[in-house]
């Protein structure tokens, strides 16, 4: 059986050395030393001057919009996974959907402006599968606009743009650890912001409010991660420059080996580096998907419809005319891609893919 992906996991002895630690300082959560130390290694590992690790991809998704105080209306891309939408209902703001691009997948800047309002205060926008949005465009309508800007870069571990992190773009920008994710802690997530206020702000937010131990700025939630967590976290950074290698031999292997299969790839920005997080690609038709995604199964190889469905099919949201996204959910799926995904394995789903499409 080949599933889309498996989480990377270190040696055990490493991971075991870490909880050694644990055990010998009694300290299992509440911003513990283990917790700090992979802040400080991500900071210095992705570039950033400041960065803050939570539980999930979603709370740091839902304190950003908390942090900047966002109400009314926020413009948002129907394509992309389901917490970037019920993140904006959860803080009782109404998700507006902007249609996408129809080469990389991200929102559509063009398609922005129409969706402003007297109530809109935001911009909420995701790089999809680790491709950097039109920023340049989002921030100039943004600015003319005076509306804050969050990217969900949940897929964008090690992206960079321009020569920095993508993760330094926008008011705040918040990425995922989960385990499926390119670089995970089990369950995890982050906050990046440029600005001090902003950071100080959302480190209240993720703890609380606690101001200090005996007053409170504000209210708060618990976002804080744990020990076990941040001790995944160290161990599998010292593995990610391996885990990204294996990958990108293993992109280079699909795109060679199926390049006459009939399906189409993402456009990847000019100016950004790419890190290899998923393989999609697009079929001619909803049909030709379903078939091949058929074929696959029966040969035990299970890839993902995602994203799928388009956000602005779920039925708590207001119908929304996206047709590019809605066509695009339809006939896209995501491949087989992880660390120790061997080129025999490949060559086998590369096989029933390319058998597939000539019924
Ligand atoms: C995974 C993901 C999230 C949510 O992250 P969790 O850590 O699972 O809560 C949000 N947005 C996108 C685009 C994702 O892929």
């Amino acid at each position: 059986m080949i599933q889309v992906t498996t989480p990377f996991l270190p040696p055990k002895e490493e991971y075991k050395a870490y909880i050694d630690k644990i055990w010998d300082k009694n300290w299992l959560t509440n911003n513990g030393p283990l917790l700090n130390e992979l802040e400080l290694k991500l900071k210095e590992h992705l570039g950033l001057e400041h960065l803050l690790y939570v539980n999930n991809g979603t709370i740091a998704l839902q304190l950003a919009i908390k942090a900047l105080d966002l109400s009314g209306e926020i413009i948002t891309t129907p394509f992309s996974f389901i917490a970037t939408t019920t993140a904006i209902v959860w803080e009782n703001c109404k998700p507006v959907f902007a249609d996408i691009d129809p080469l990389s997948y991200n929102i559509d800047p063009a398609k922005i402006e129409a969706c402003i309002t007297d109530r809109t205060s935001a911009i909420l926008a995701t790089h999809v599968f680790g491709n950097p949005c039109d920023i340049e465009a989002i921030e100039a309508i943004a600015k003319k606009h005076h509306l804050k800007v969050i990217y969900d870069a949940a897929h964008c571990f090690g992206v960079q743009y321009k020569g920095k992190s993508v993760l330094e773009y926008g008011d705040i920008s918040t990425i995922s650890f989960h385990a499926t994710k390119l670089y995970h802690t089990t369950e995890g997530g982050a906050m990046v912001t440029k600005s001090p206020q902003l950071t100080y702000r959302l480190a209240k937010l993720r703890n609380f409010g606690f101001k200090t131990a005996e007053s409170f700025d504000g209210i708060g939630i618990n976002a804080k991660n744990s020990e076990f967590h941040a001790a995944m976290g160290l161990c599998n950074l010292k593995y990610i420059e391996a885990i990204m290698a294996s990958r990108k031999k293993q992109y280079l292997f699909y795109n060679d080996t199926l390049r006459n299969l009939n399906v189409e790839h993402q456009t990847i920005h000019k100016e950004a580096t790419y890190n290899y997080s998923y393989y999609p690609i697009l079929f001619k038709s909803e049909e030709q998907l379903l078939k091949t995604k058929a074929e696959l199964e029966t040969n035990w190889v299970y890839p993902r419809r995602y994203f799928y469905p388009s956000l602005s099919s779920l039925e708590y949201i207001e119908k929304q005319n996206t047709p590019i996204s809605d066509d695009i959910s339809q006939r896209i799926l995501c491949l087989p891609l992880y660390h120790n995904l061997t080129s025999e394995d490949q060559d086998y789903i590369c096989r029933i893919l390319l058998r597939a499409q000539k019924y």
